[in-house]
């Protein structure tokens, strides 16, 4: 359904906002470093990273604000995936979240390590993208 007129409200199948940032990185109309995707969720490198292999985990489907999401337990395992790989990649336990909402208007979850403590250029995306993404892998 393509109806952009009434966005991230019908259905559970993916409903995306015409002009969203982070739905037009849904759709492959922006590029972004992706960490990972399944069918519900995706994680990708923030493009203003705080710190190496800073992520935003959003809904493919457009919601508002992450308090709309349906399936906030799976959506928050996909955060802890990534968390977990970030601990394995940046060299501390210490990854921190946030979750606002002002910056683009559909719901995503900041996962990101110290920025006092992480190794590595924040701004090397491929590097940390394939580095968190390799221990993605390894994770049972
Ligand atoms: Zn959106």
């Amino acid at each position: 359904m393509k109806n952009s007129q009434n966005p991230g409200t019908v259905g559970t199948t993916s409903t995306t906002n015409e002009n969203c940032v982070f739905c037009k990185i849904v759709r492959g109309e922006i590029p972004a470093h992706k960490i990972y995707e399944d069918e519900n969720y995706l994680a990708f490198l923030d493009i203003n990273p705080r710190s190496p292999g800073h992520a935003q985990i959003i809904p493919k489907t457009h919601y508002r604000y992450v308090w709309d999401v349906p399936n906030a337990g799976e959506y928050f395992e996909v955060a802890q995936k990534i968390a977990k790989a970030q601990q394995k990649t940046s060299g501390t336990d210490a990854i921190w979240s946030r979750i606002m909402g002002d910056e683009v208007p559909h719901a995503h979850i900041w996962v990101f390590p110290n920025p006092d403590l992480a190794l590595g250029d924040k701004k090397d995306f491929a590097v940390n993208a394939e580095k968190i993404k390799s221990a993605l892998c390894r994770t049972p």
